[in-house]
């Protein structure tokens, strides 16, 4: 049986902003801090409410700006591993003569080790994403005087917040 389940994110209003690294665009951008109220709904009922939420999303691409998009070392070398096996088997498992031709036995064994040299390279070329803490050091020391969002003047406080729009200025977490 299927369940139509998921989650609803209600009232989204923007309530804060900062300048920090995106993993997608890869360069410091502008991000602004979103408030929802959110549900879980089961057949687009809201059954159950989760209460305010906020996220970070980026104002140049729209992303999440610290979801992880590479594809982690690891799992490269773990598919690079699987790989190896098979082509192993394919090279040196003396069954496999008596269920395919010696054409097809060939085909198979030049594919396989065609993906295991891709995925050799492609674990050789791997180049780890920023972490948190390093994107956060990209971002420059600079004092804003004016709201990223709508260009009205900020009024100094903790947090700094603007005059016009009325949100917050959050700066990355420095380490001191
Ligand atoms: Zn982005
Ligand atoms: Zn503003």
């Amino acid at each position: 049986m299927i369940f139509f389940q998921g989650f609803y994110h209600f009232l989204p209003k923007t309530t804060a902003f900062r300048r920090d690294y995106c993993r997608s665009c890869q360069e410091v951008r502008t991000l602004t801090q979103i408030r929802t109220a959110d549900f879980y709904h089961l057949y687009w009922i809201p059954v159950l409410p989760l209460g305010l939420w906020k996220r970070w999303k980026c104002a140049g691409c729209g992303n999440k700006p610290y979801r992880h998009t590479k594809t982690s070392r690891a799992a490269k070398a773990f598919l690079a591993l699987v790989l190896a096996v098979i082509t192993f088997e394919f090279w040196f498992e003396p069954d496999l003569a008596d269920e395919f031709s010696s054409q097809e036995l060939l085909i198979c064994r030049i594919g396989i080790s065609a993906l295991l040299a891709f995925a050799l390279v492609w674990l050789k070329r791997h180049s780890p994403e920023l972490t948190r803490e390093q994107g956060h050091a990209l971002v420059p020391h600079l004092a804003i005087p004016n709201c990223l969002l709508c260009g009205g003047p900020m009024q100094r406080g903790t947090p700094d917040h603007c005059q016009i729009c009325n949100r917050k200025h959050l700066p990355v977490p420095r380490e001191q």
